[in-house]
This record gives C-alpha cells, structure tokens and sequence, in this order.
C-alpha cells in the first residue's frame, strides 16, 4: 500500500539546534558563521543505506573483507541546547533567502535513500509540525512530491565526494587512531560519530583561501569557548572550541 505524508512547518524553529550537516558550499560560505569541523559518521555493511552512504563518503577496507562505508560532513559544531545563530529572536531564519541546503530540504534528508524518506516526517517531541492531513501532502508511492531542494542537496552532496575522498585519504595516512575510532564508532546502537578539526582538512586540501577562513573561524570559537566554559555536560565541546582555536591562530598567521 502507497505510503501518504503530509507535512507543513509552522516556523516553531525547534529544529534550528544543534549541529547542522551542511555541504562543503554552505560550509564555506558561512565560516563567519558556524563553528566548523567535519562529523564521520560509520556504517557497517548490510545497513540498508550503505551503497548510497558508499556512494556519498568513502569506504575503508577492514580485515576478512570487511569493509565500512563512512559519511564525512561538513558540520556547524553547535551543542544541542544552543540554537543557531542565524536563528532570530521570533524563532524565524534570519538568513531565510540564503541558508543552507540542508534547511532548504528540511524534513527530507538527501544523505539516505528517498524511499525511506517517510520515517524522517514525524517530529520529535516538541517539535510543532504539522503532519495533519489538512498539511500538504509531501510523500507519495516512496517518492518526494516536490523535490527540488532534495535534488539539489544530492546534487551537491555527489559533486563534493572527489574533494572529500581526497581528504579520507589524507586522514587515514595520517591518523593512526582514526580507523579505530571508527571502528568502534560503527558498533554503537545508536550511530557513533568521529570528529575531526576544520584545519585538518584546509591543510589536506591545501586550500588557498585557509588564511581567510582561519581568520573568520577564530572569533566565533573564542565565542563558543567562553559560552561553553565551565559547564561539565559541555566540556568535550569546550575542548574543542579551545583546541581548534589554537589550530585557527596559527593558520591565521602562518602563511602571512
Ligand atoms: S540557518 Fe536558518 S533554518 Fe538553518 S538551522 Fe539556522 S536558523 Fe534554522
Ligand atoms: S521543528 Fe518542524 S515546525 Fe518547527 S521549525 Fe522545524 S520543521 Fe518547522
């Protein structure tokens, strides 16, 4: 049987917390915005999404022909209980026209396959969308109704993957706890994640504008490494406000 959706935003912005997925694009077009670092997130073979995450990330060959398919996004690194800080005082984006893809698709999420779109339409608790009948209908026979932002997001998400796979490589020759850590990312229940710093990828990438960015991302460190001090629940983000702060100093000035 057809499997019917129906959604409507009603602007509550309770879902404007947190880390934010974005595209290398988005990523970079808001360093003056975001804290940013890049999530890899693990998934082991004989998940449903696997060839499409393979497609989307990178994979990394285990021992006995095993092998783990990998995500690796750009992420605005914002604890869960901070609102985005493009998120306005009435609870509306402030940069509506402009902002990322992944609010532009927002429910839909380009990073799974669209046939199980449908389990991304209910809300969690206390969020206000509307998934009434009288909400239009969005999700039809396993397919999006009006799909221009997801193909876009996708679009996006597949021209990026040479660029990232780039710096997969770089990590795994570089980081000798890195496969481990996914590893043991990837037997968590719930999905394990690994973190690694914004400056390790403008170094592996060698990107030319890595002074610039530096210099943009080192303020709004600062800014979340003074919201976040002395809090316990927020100390793993507090370390790493502080630590790519460093990281950021020093690319803002190495290559003057
Ligand atoms: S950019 Fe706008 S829509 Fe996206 S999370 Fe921030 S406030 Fe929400
Ligand atoms: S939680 Fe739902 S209603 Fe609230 S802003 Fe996000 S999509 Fe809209």
């Amino acid at each position: 049987m057809a499997r019917v959706k129906h959604f409507q935003c009603t602007e509550c912005g309770m879902c404007c917390y947190g880390q934010l997925p974005l595209t290398c694009k988005d990523a970079f077009a808001n360093a003056s915005r975001f804290p940013l670092c890049f999530v890899w997130t693990p998934l082991r073979q004989g998940s449903k999404d696997y060839p499409l995450v393979a497609t989307l990330g990178t994979t990394i060959k285990l021992t006995g022909r095993k092998e783990l398919a990998v995500l690796i996004t750009p992420t605005a690194y914002i604890p869960s209980s901070f609102p985005c800080p493009a998120l306005g005082d009435d609870n509306l984006c402030s940069i509506h026209s402009n902002k990322p893809s992944r609010c532009k698709t927002m429910p839909f999420y380009p990073y799974r396959e669209e046939r199980y779109q449908a389990e991304l339409l209910t809300p969690r608790q206390s969020w206000a969308c509307d998934t009434s009948t009288a909400a239009p209908l969005v999700f039809q026979d396993n397919a999006i109704v009006f799909r221009n932002d997801f193909d876009n997001e996708r679009q996006e998400l597949l021209e990026q993957v040479p660029i990232l796979r780039r710096y997969a490589d770089y990590m795994l020759k570089y980081s000798a706890s890195l496969v481990n850590n996914l590893i043991h990312a990837s037997s968590k229940v719930k999905a394990g994640h690994v973190i690694t710093s914004l400056s390790s990828f403008l170094t592996a990438s060698k990107n030319a504008d890595a002074k610039h960015i530096a210099q943009l991302q080192l303020p709004l460190l600062k800014d979340y490494m003074a919201k976040t001090a002395g809090d316990v629940k927020l100390a793993e983000f507090h370390r790493n406000y502080l630590n790519w702060s460093k990281e950021m100093a020093y690319l803002s000035q190495a290559q003057s």
